[in-house]
């Protein structure tokens, strides 16, 4: 043969011999890196034993065994015993986790040393793992490939590019953004294309007249907004408070002949507009004037379905994200009848919808009692899940009783970010609670009743707890 038929030969042949099924072949390679793997589990465990950091030692000799249920180091470090019966390992009175031995100060520094040598093991972990998610990429097996980057994230790495890439997270104004916030976000800003930014109005308001001057304002389905702003930027401002409404009444399944109230929004950009108003066209008892000239730049009246905002030294952001705010407050106000919603309730809404509608959180109703101005931190809604994480990681996320039960003054940002979260598993996965739960505060239940009785008996602390649950796995 010459050494072209030969080649032929070849790549005739190599198809019919060498090509199995990857689909079929998948689950063996799938078992050898979960073999190798779980080794490297039971090799750190071993190290974490011989520094007597038994709590971790046993985690590691727990991933090993649900890798790979042969690996007899493992099972019979977890006090299991083999039942030929059943044909697997068992549990026996052995199966129990020991205490950590040593002194604080001994086992904060064993335990560096075992959290050193488990990033190490990642690592190598990753390695083996990404091998074969990029085998399962190149024989299209899409949904193999996908469940071995989530198990290197949940497992190894949160924050592995490839793994966060190959999952459908992307890398937004440097932060990484999940599939589903990316969804959700999207749904926001569509919403917000979809709706209509009402009509001038012609007739002069009251507003008008108690001034003596002309302002710019638009009304709509549900809302009638003026101020000393552009038409433009009032066209603006009037899609995004219909927008919030339309989207919180999707969020509550409620249709659209609920929360029919008009609102009223008032929008001055310099402060002495603003106290020129105050004087002259709010309808607030003199005493209080004061206050707001030296105190706020705009403040909310729910008996009269009214906010008003003045931009003063902030940015048009902020006042975009104040009308979002505002407008959820008050359907909030509409849906429980309430004027003073608990704090914790009206601020996690209000982020919730800012946050979806336009990736903002600028609004602070919250005033620290301890402090003043800006030492209270950033509010950035794209770093809240990343803090939720970290706060759970550390145990520093504050129980669910004390959120609930917070002031305005009193409602930290770790607060906040919480009860945000809090509203974002509860819109999600526990609607129905949750309607029930706004029911209970309108029908005047106090807070942890109204709660308790809507989760069905649950206590705060064991809502709290699938809250974590809910937190953990995002
Ligand atoms: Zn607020």
């Amino acid at each position: 043969m010459t050494l072209t038929t030969w080649a032929l030969a070849a790549a005739l042949l190599a198809p019919l011999q060498a090509k199995k099924d990857p689909k079929a072949e998948f689950p063996t390679r799938w078992a050898a890196v979960a073999k190798r793997v779980a080794q490297r589990h039971v090799a750190l465990a071993r190290k974490c034993t011989e520094k007597k950091v038994h709590e971790m030692a046993w985690e590691e000799f727990q991933r090993a065994a649900a890798l790979d249920p042969s690996n007899v180091d493992a099972q019979l470090a977890l006090g299991r015993k083999l039942d030929k019966e059943k044909g697997g390992w068992v549990d026996t009175s052995a199966t129990k986790p020991k205490k950590n031995e040593g002194t604080p100060a001994e086992l904060k520094v064993r335990m560096k040393e075992c959290a050193d040598e488990r990033l190490a093991m990642a690592a190598k972990a990753i390695g083996d793992l990404e091998t074969l998610a990029d085998w399962a990429s190149a024989n299209q097996l899409t949904e193999e490939a996908k469940g071995i980057w989530t198990r290197i994230l949940r497992d190894y790495d949160p924050t592995y590019e490839r793994a966060l890439r190959a999952t459908g997270w992307q890398l937004v104004d440097g932060r990484w953004v999940s599939p589903e916030d990316l969804a959700r976000r999207s749904a926001g800003k569509q919403k917000l294309a979809d709706t209509g930014d009402g009509e001038v109005a012609k007739d002069p308001s009251a507003l008008e007249r108690a001034l003596g001057s002309t302002l710019s304002k638009r009304k709509s389905a549900h809302c009638f907004l003026e101020g000393n702003r552009s038409d433009e930027e009032m066209q603006e401002l009037t899609r995004i408070c219909e927008a919030t409404r339309a989207m919180y009444l999707e969020s509550f399944h409620l249709d659209d002949k609920a929360l029919r109230r008009t609102i009223h929004g008032i929008f001055f950009v310099e402060h002495p507009q603003y106290v020129e108003f105050l004087e002259r066209g709010s309808k607030l008892p003199a005493n209080e004037i004061e206050d707001y000239k030296r105190s706020v730049n705009g403040y909310v009246a729910f008996g009269r379905m009214e906010f008003v905002n003045c931009q003063d030294k902030t940015t048009w952001e902020t006042v975009k994200d104040d009308a979002s705010h505002m407008t959820t407050h008050l359907l909030l106000a509409q849906q429980t009848g309430l004027g003073d919603n608990p704090p914790w309730l009206q601020e996690g809404l209000a982020y919730w919808f800012t946050e979806r509608m336009l990736q903002t959180a600028l609004t602070k109703c919250i005033r620290s009692e301890t402090s003043t101005g800006d030492t209270r931190g950033k509010l950035d809604p794209l770093d809240w899940r990343k803090q939720i994480a970290d706060d759970l990681a550390a145990g520093t996320a504050p129980p669910l009783r004390e959120v609930m039960f917070s002031q305005m003054t009193t409602l930290s940002i770790p607060k906040v970010v919480k009860a945000w979260s809090v509203v974002d598993f509860f819109l999600t996965r526990q609607l129905d609670p949750f309607v029930a739960f706004l029911g209970n505060l309108k029908a005047k239940m106090k807070q942890e009743e109204a709660m308790t009785q809507a989760f069905g008996g649950k206590s705060l602390v064991e809502i709290d707890a699938l809250w974590q649950a809910y937190a953990k796995e995002r």
